[in-house]
This record gives C-alpha cells, sequence and structure tokens, in this order.
C-alpha cells in the first residue's frame, strides 16, 4: 500500500522544489510505507515565509479573537477525534508501536487541542501597582513564527504538543516531523485546513534534520525553535539559534532512575518499573532506566521484573495482542543492541532477555530483544548513557542517601520514579532528586494538564499545560502616566 505524500506549505500540499523524495519504512516489517519530499532550504524558506505572513498580516495572531482561535482548534481536535482509528493505525505503521498505545497517543492529541483552546481565552496580562500617577498593563503577545522540530516516538502526540500552545498562543507554525515518521503529521495539516486554520498558520516539512530542519535554525523570519530529541542535536540548535537569540525550548534525552524501597507495594511497582523501562519499546524520553533496587529485597525484585517481563508479547502493532511493537528503524536497532553489546563487555550480567517474533512477515522488522542487565556500579555506560530502547539497567542501594546520591549521579535530570509506601521517605526523596518530573508510586504519566521538562542536559523550559502556553508569549509593558 505505498503511497505518495506531499509536504503542507502555506495552505497546499506540494513537493520539495528539488522533486526529490525518500521512503518511510514500516518498522514492523521493513518495507516502504510512503514516498514522501525531502524538504531542503527552498520550501523551508517558503514554509517560513508563509508562516510570516499569516502571522505579520493578522490572518490569526492578532486581528483574530481569541475566541475564534479557540473555536478553530476545538474544530481541530474534533477532527483528530473523528479520524482517530485512521490515525492511530497510521501510526502504528509509521512507528510500530502497539495499537493500543496508539490510540491513546490520539487521543491525548486531541486532548491537546481542546485543552489549549481553553487557555486561548484565558491568557490574562497583569496590572503590577506603580502608585497613584500611572497605570501599568502587562500584556501577553505571541513570540512569532515558531520552527517546531519534532521526534518519532510520539509522531503526532509530540507535534501537537508543540502546535496546539503555539497555535493558541497565537503564533504560526512551521512543523518539521522526524523523518522516520512524517505521515500523521500530514494527516494533521489536512484535518487543521478542514477546521479553518488559516493558510500559513501551520506549515509541514518533511525531511531530514539538517536539510528539512537546519534552515529553520538560521531563518532570521523564525522567532523560536521548540525542539524535542537528542541532547547532541539539542546542544547544535541552541548554538545555531544564539546566532539570532532565536528563543528555544529544548526538551532532550534522559537517564531516568526509578527507585524501589524496600516498603513498596511490590503489585504496582513490579509492572510499573517494567512498563516503566520497556513501554513504546524503551523508546521514552523519560524512561526509568536506571533501576536502583533496595538490597533488602533485591532479589525478589529481580526475579518478579524478570517474570512481568517474560510476558511482553513482541510482534506487530497492528496485532491487538502485541505489546512491544518493532523499534523505530534500521539504525535504532543497530544502536539498541550495539548497547546490549556494551553492557556484556562491562560485566553486567543478563537476567533476563525476551523473544522477538518468529512470523516469516516479521522477519524484516526491527524487534528488539527486552532485556534487563544487572550491574554493580552506576558508572557502567549502560547506566550513563540514554539507549533509547527496551534495556532496563538494575543497580542494587542500601539506605536513602546512597540512591539519591546515585540518583543524581547523570548528566541528565528529566525524570525520577519513586515506590514506597512510606510518604516521608516518598517526598523526600522527590525533593532531593534532581529531575523536572517525578512520580511517586507511579511511572510515565505525562497529563496535558501538566508540566512537563528537564533539568541538567535533559533540557530547558517546560512544555504542557499553561507553562506550554507561556512558552510562546511575549511578555509586554504598557505603562500609562495618569497625571
Ligand atoms: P534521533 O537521533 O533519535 O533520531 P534526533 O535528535 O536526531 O533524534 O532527531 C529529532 C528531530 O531533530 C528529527 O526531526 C530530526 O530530523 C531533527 N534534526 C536532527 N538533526 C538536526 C539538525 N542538525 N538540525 C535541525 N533538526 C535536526
Ligand atoms: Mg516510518
Amino acid at each position: 500500500m505505498r503511497e505518495t505524500v506531499q509536504a503542507f506549505i502555506g495552505g497546499a500540499f506540494v513537493d520539495a522544489a528539488s522533486g526529490e523524495t525518500f521512503d518511510t519504512i514500516d518498522p514492523a516489517t521493513g518495507e516502504v510505507l510512503a514516498t514522501v519530499p525531502a524538504c531542503a532550504a527552498a520550501d523551508v524558506g517558503a514554509a517560513v515565509a508563509a508562516a510570516r505572513v499569516a502571522f505579520d498580516s493578522d490572518r490569526w495572531s492578532g486581528a483574530v479573537a481569541e475566541r475564534e482561535r479557540a473555536t478553530v482548534l476545538h474544530r481541530i481536535a474534533d477532527g483528530i477525534r473523528a479520524a482517530a482509528e485512521e490515525l492511530a493505525e497510521l501510526e502504528v505503521r509509521d512507528c510500530g508501536k502497539p495499537i493500543a498505545d496508539a490510540r491513546a497517543d490520539i487521543d491525548e492529541a486531541a486532548f491537546m487541542f481542546e485543552y489549549y483552546a481553553g487557555w486561548a481565552t484565558k491568557a490574562a496580562g497583569d496590572i503590577p501597582p506603580v502608585g497613584p500617577d500611572a497605570l501599568n498593563l502587562v500584556v501577553k503577545e505571541p513570540v512569532g513564527v515558531c520552527g517546531l522540530i519534532v521526534p518519532w516516538n510520539y509522531p503526532l502526540l509530540m507535534a501537537v504538543q508543540k502546535v496546539a500552545p503555539a497555535l493558541a498562543a497565537g503564533c504560526t507554525t512551521v512543523l518539521k516531523p522526524a523523518e522516520q515518521t512524517p505521515l500523521t503529521a500530514l494527516r494533521l495539516a489536512t484535518i487543521a485546513a478542514a477546521a479553518g486554520l488559516p493558510d500559513g498558520a501551520l506549515n509541514v516539512v518533511t525531511g531530514f534534520g539538517p536539510a528539512a530542519g537546519g534552515p529553520l535554525l538560521t531563518d532570521p523570519r523564525v522567532d523560536k525553535v521548540s525542539f524535542t530529541g537528542s541532547r547532541d542535536v539539542g546542544i547544535h540548535i541552541m548554538r545555531e539559534c544564539a546566532a539570532q537569540l532565536k528563543r528555544v525550548t529544548l526538551e532532550l534525552g534522559g537517564k531516568s532512575p526509578n527507585i524501589v524501597f524496600a516498603d513498596a507495594d511490590m503489585a504496582g511497582a513490579i509492572p510499573g518499573t517494567c512498563d516503566g523501562v520497556f513501554g513504546n519499546q524503551g523508546q521514552v524520553c523519560s524512561a526509568g532506566s536506571r533501576v536502583f533496587v533496595d538490597r533488602a529485597v533485591y532479589d525478589d525484585v529481580l526475579s518478579a521484573m524478570a517474570t512481568h517481563a517474560s510476558a511482553i508479547r513482541l510482534g506487530s502493532g497492528l496485532d491487538p495482542e502485541t505489546t512491544m511493537g518493532p523499534v523505530v528503524s534500521a539504525a535504532q536497532y543497530d544502536r539498541v543492541r550495539s548497547y546490549v553489546d556494551v553492557g556484556r563487555a562491562e560485566g553486567a550480567s543478563v537476567a533476563f532477555t525476551g523473544t522477538t517474533p518468529d512470523d516469516p512477515a516479521l522477519a524484516g522488522g526491527y524487534f528488539v530483544a527486552p532485556t534487563i542487565f544487572e550491574a554493580t556500579s552506576n558508572d557502567l555506560r549502560i547506566a550513563r548513557e540514554e539507549i533509547f530502547g527496551p534495556v532496563m539497567t538494575v543497580i542494587p542501594f542500601g539506605d536513602v542517601d546512597e540512591v539519591v546520591r546515585l540518583a543524581n549521579d547523570t548528566e541528565y535530570g528529566l525524570a525520577a520514579a519513586i515506590w514506597t509506601s512510606d510518604i516521608t521517605k516518598a517526598l523526600r526523596t522527590a525533593k532531593a532528586v534532581r529531575a523536572g518530573v517525578v512520580w511517586i508510586n507511579d511511572s510515565q504519566p505525562a497529563p496535558t494538564e501538566g508540566l512537563w521538562g528537564g533539568f541538567k542536559h535533559s533540557g530547558i523550559g517546560r512544555e504542557l499545560g499553561p507553562y506550554a502556553l507561556d512558552a510562546y508569549q511575549e511578555r509586554k509593558q504598557i505603562y500609562i502616566k495618569l497625571s
């Protein structure tokens, strides 16, 4: 069912100016799913120009009442819900995840538009008091044209996480989906246009990072770049954007601790810890991939996790029985497997490894068996480097002070999970861990109403909730003399 798709620029579906294309792959089979325009500077320039016109002409941003923007965002949400099953299947075919997970992503993406539709009419400013002879207004205005560069692990959700608050704030956008997973972003463009979003407010440029994302960093007509992806690309983006003092939001990687205390309710802790590492094939920036287990319960927890993990069923994401799909690409397959070799070579022992599907139809798929390593030290590479695959590293600890020290002994600081029935210990540990998101007796929930973002090398700025809206707004003071 190979199809040919087009980029979305200025309200029209178009090929790349060069005519160049690339293929997006179904990772469950390795077969070509669609042929996609390989956009480059000319196309990105056209998209930025369209976004600039949409912003500067007040087609969307200033002259359009907030409640009209809200109405359009609600209609986009309705469009996503109406196409939910089609979007979920497209997402599965493009990135490999199990269909139930894709359905949850699509549902949350629709909700994000509803949520930010609500904020569009509520972004009030302030009136700081300045004495009797003046009135001082602090108003919020959209940042401008935003370049939104997103990854492949939650293709539609990560796109909407940026597009919805940006549009709600009155910004216009150029979205660059990951080259591995461009298809649902293009469907979003169709839905948004049908919902009445003006031409140029959302453009989608498909293609590879440097060619299709790079021009967003250097084009002076782009006011802000919001990026989710790897740390190294994040550093590059910040450096490039610095030259023009572009605003940046960076959501980068992690090596998040998952701490299991001896007094945890194991009925929740065991599946929660496993799902926190193996969910989405381990391709989660906040994966709790460093699992610290209290020595007092270490052997029992390890064997319970191995038992739990042995029930994971790898297969095509379209099969409703599947609980783990393929990783996204051949490159990711090689990378994750090489980390399993690294772990072995470093002397970590394999406590569990799963089995890949034997269905011949999936022989060309990128299936990586889930693996649990026992490590004696937090200094191993498999305890320090983000693997972004279904690989868990388990490390024993003695007491709270030791585990907090180990948890914080990382360059990253995105998330942490803490499992205990002692509320004081839970909260003391939560306060001590240097991470942007802490879960107690859970792992991975990221409600749209909440907050997302990391400390240290996990990024700069915050997404979700009102924090994302804020990131797409400038503040302006209007001081009025009254005497
Ligand atoms: P991964 O290595 O997991 O694919 P990346 O950080 O490389 O993660 O990719 C995340 C997003 O950033 C993708 O959309 C990718 O195309 C884009 N990207 C990668 N390199 C660059 C770059 N030099 N400039 C702009 N965007 C880039
Ligand atoms: Mg693909």
